[in-house]
């Protein structure tokens, strides 16, 4: 055996991250609690063969602020608990401040995120846990954790990697539990570029989305309280019963977790109810006091302590043996009446249990939001050119060409991409003039300039017959038309391709784009802003010139001599 030796930091550091990051679908766990607990309201998790080579994590939750995106990487860094006290009364899925630094350690993460309200992303990446990038970025709001190279720096985990297969049904059997438990979110779950999308539904729709509406249909709801504590679910008749337990689930203060809570309480309400062998189809959903908890006492989440299991268990299964007896009274009554024998629990507390359960959302979702999204509001214009926008941190300034630039030029990007970008056909056409080199510049990208929605035709040495442009310049008057095309052909002088497509679409962006000088309404600044919000890098005009700043308060006051 030899000596006691300490390992030196970094093998200490690569074990420790062995706890949290098992396998890719240990990465995904992690990675969507993350989401979970920064609101998100969508969640795509992407994989590709099996996670070894891609897992991709996208939320469109709070992004995280330029300085938080590289301490999220450090040891121990948390925003959800603070103090040893907390850890008594989690309210969150996350709160140990170690998973990103754990997957980071084995693998290369490439983080891009980007608060709601704030002007641009960061970008940062970390490979075997060094940092190699911290910069600002260009990405929508919300975050993005891109994960590759798993284990590439331990192989002995690599080894027991199973098939691609194996990891992926690890993964989606995974994402089907977070399912479950946030019917309000919409998830996409992406494996080998084949996508699935479960778009937000009630607790039953989601269920039946997830089984089938045939399984749904047969499900017995159930509902109790004691004191703090409630419980309420869905339970299969016998009929629907499996050989195995995989679909049983006990949700705790919608977190997954495994306890013999679940198989103790089911053998009480089932006993003399179910043959040997058999496991009905159950999902229960907890509610507890989070003191009541401890989910602190398993590396992965998985398993936790309750304070008072022995009444949790009582409270169940009677729960649970209310709804199988109803369902075994009348397999084959009217579906009015089974729902009636199983709803028993919830008439008594008066409140439809699918309310219930909407509330019960609704309150942890509440919970949860410390930081609800900064609303930028317009105030007024500033000699027709500039917008002024009030913020929670101060006093935004908006060029509102700029702006509008930066949008348009989005959007005929994403159409053009799409194969959607319309053209207008002239209703006479317009003959221009072009000289040797313009003429050269568009026979070389005609292809270019006709997907942009450009129609034009030789006719005669240096003559060309415009008959459609784009639609977003179709109103412009005859005599512009070949202003218009001149600038686009000026744009495909751009060397690189790419930049040259960017540059043509631009040109079209800037003509339509409103002008500095045009007077705007409070509605439709309050709709540019909000366009631009959506905007991939809000920020910049596509040229690089800034749309906004923000004369901060702080600024404010110590003009004011108030600081
Ligand atoms: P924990 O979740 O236990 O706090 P993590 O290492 O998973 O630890 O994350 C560290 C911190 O990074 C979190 O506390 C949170 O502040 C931030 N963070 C991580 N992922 C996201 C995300 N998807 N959106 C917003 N913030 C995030
Ligand atoms: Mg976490």
């Amino acid at each position: 055996m030899g000596r006691i030796r300490v390992l030196d930091r970094s093998t200490a550091m690569l074990i420790a991250a062995g706890e949290v990051v098992e396998r890719p679908a240990s990465v995904v766990r992690e990675l969507v609690d993350n989401s979970i607990d920064a609101l998100a309201s969508r969640i795509r998790v992407e994989i590709e063969q099996g996670g070894r080579r891609l897992i991709r994590v996208r939320d469109n939750g709070t992004g995280m602020s330029h300085e938080d995106a590289r301490l999220a990487f450090e040891s121990h860094a948390t925003s959800k608990i603070a103090s040893a006290a907390d850890l008594g009364r989690i309210t969150t899925l996350g709160f140990r401040g170690e998973a990103l630094p754990s997957i980071a350690r084995v693998a290369k993460v490439t983080m891009l995120t980007r608060e709601r309200d704030a002007l641009e992303g960061t970008k940062v990446v970390v490979e075997g846990g060094r940092l190699v990038e911290h910069a600002p970025a260009g990405c929508p709001p919300g975050t993005s954790v891109q994960v590759e190279r798993l284990f590439f720096n331990t192989p002995a985990r690599r080894k027991f990697l199973r098939s691609s297969a194996t990891e992926t049904s690890a993964v989606a059997s995974l994402l089907t539990r977070y399912m479950l438990a946030f019917p309000e979110i919409h998830f996409e779950f992406v494996r080998d570029g084949r996508a699935t999308v479960v778009p937000a539904a009630e607790p039953k729709a989601r269920i039946a989305r997830l089984y089938g509406a045939r399984v749904a249909g047969k499900l017995h709801e159930f509902s109790a309280e004691r004191g703090e504590c409630r419980v309420h679910g869905f339970v299969s008749p016998p009929e629907l019963a499996r050989a195995t337990r995989a679909e049983q689930y006990l949700f705790v203060n919608r977190r997954y977790v495994r306890s013999r809570l679940l198989s103790e309480a089911l053998a009480e309400a089932c006993r003399s109810l179910l043959p040997q062998g058999r496991h009905p189809m159950v999902f229960v959903f907890l509610e507890l006091p989070p003191e009541q908890v401890d989910v602190n006492v398993h590396p992965a989440k998985l398993e936790v302590k309750f304070r008072a299991e022995d009444r949790l268990r009582e409270l169940l299964s009677e729960a649970l043996a209310e709804a199988l007896r109803g369902s075994r009274k009348s397999p084959a009554a009217e579906p009015r009446q089974q729902v009636l024998g199983a709803g028993a629990g919830a008439r008594a507390a008066g409140v439809p249990a699918e309310h219930r359960v909407r509330e019960a959302a609704a309150s942890y979702r509440a919970q949860r939001a410390e930081h609800a999204p900064e609303e930028l509001r317009a105030l007024a214009q500033l000699h027709a050119t500039y917008i002024l926008a009030e913020s929670s941190r101060g006093l935004v300034l908006i060029d509102q060409h700029a702006a509008h630039e930066r949008v348009l030029f989005e959007r005929f990007m994403k159409e053009l991409q799409q194969g959607r970008l319309r053209k207008q056909e002239l209703l006479a056409p317009v003959l221009v003039e072009l000289s040797p080199r313009e003429g050269a510049l568009l026979e070389e990208n005609l292809d270019m300039l006709t997907e942009l929605g450009l129609e034009i035709e030789r006719f005669g040495e240096g003559s060309y017959i415009v008959k459609a442009v784009p639609a977003a310049l179709g109103d412009a008057p005859k005599e512009e038309v070949s202003q218009v095309v001149r600038s686009l052909v000026d744009a495909v002088a751009v060397k690189d391709e790419r930049r040259r497509r960017e540059e043509a679409v631009y040109r079209i962006a800037c003509r339509n784009a409103v002008k500095a000088g045009e007077h705007l309404t409070i509605e439709e600044m309050e709709t540019l802003i909000s366009q631009l919000r959506r905007c991939t890098s809000p920020a910049t005009c596509p040229h690089g010139r800034p749309t906004m700043f923000c004369l901060e308060l702080r600024e404010i006051e110590r003009r004011f001599g108030r600081s």
